[in-house]
């Protein structure tokens, strides 16, 4: 797997450890150690995948992982030193593709960057009648309106919408969203669902798309 992978961290013996690992699996990588950098640096170089830490001098994650996901849907591994702070992280819905608490081994964040990228590979557009789904602005519009969809939102649409009347239990569908499902509850994607179908009613008041299969899970489906 090859991929131009950014490493934003402020511990500098890390960081190159995580280089090293990365590199020795084929990626090439990037080092960033201030917050402030990240931004623009994302918007310039255009990277594969971002390693973040949570925190850093001059931004912290937090922030840095908001602004990056305003522009682009970049895949996000955020990495923390706190395991309590990755269910509060969880919460905010701040589009980040994992999170991997520290220490961890290199070895293992390779192992994650990797199923990262396989999860998120070949993103396009979608379009089914009247629903157009733009993964890199992360925006859905139906019937000309924009759904204004968090990024989990707009991740539950595109899977669902990609395989129009299957059928897909709360796991299944958490197991697409988040990689490191020890941290998400079933009520996470009820209450996702929910807010989804509630945009969606706002754009198409008479028809719904997704539907509940009792005792089963979900569909998208006209
Ligand atoms: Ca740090």
């Amino acid at each position: 797997m090859t991929g131009k992978i950014l490493i934003v961290e402020d511990e500098e013996k890390l960081a190159s450890l995580l280089n090293d690992y990365l590199r020795q699996a084929g990626f090439e990588t990037s080092w960033l150690s201030n917050g402030l950098d990240v931004a623009p640096w994302v918007r310039d170089q255009n990277p594969d995948l971002i390693l973040l830490d949570l925190m850093l001098p001059g931004r912290d994650g937090l922030e840095i992982c908001k602004e990056v996901r305003s522009f682009s849907t970049v895949p996000i591994i955020m990495t923390t030193a706190r395991v309590e702070e990755i269910d509060r992280l969880l919460g905010l819905e701040l589009g980040a593709d994992d999170y991997i608490c520290k220490p961890f081994s290199p070895r293992e964040v390779v192992a994650r960057v990797k199923a990262v990228l396989r999860r998120t590979d070949g993103g396009a557009t979608i379009k089914a009648d009247g629903l157009v789904l733009d993964e890199l602005r992360l925006r859905a519009v139906l019937n000309e309106q924009d759904l204004e969809l968090t990024a989990v939102e707009f991740k539950l649409l595109q899977f669902l919408a990609a395989n129009q009347g299957r059928i897909y239990g709360r796991q299944q569908l958490m197991d697409r969203i988040y990689s490191d499902e020890r941290v998400v509850s079933d009520r996470t994607i009820d209450s996702h669902i929910k807010k989804l179908r509630k945009k969606i009613a706002l754009a198409s008041p008479n028809e719904e798309y997704i539907h509940s299969v009792y005792g089963v899970g979900y569909k998208f489906e006209r």
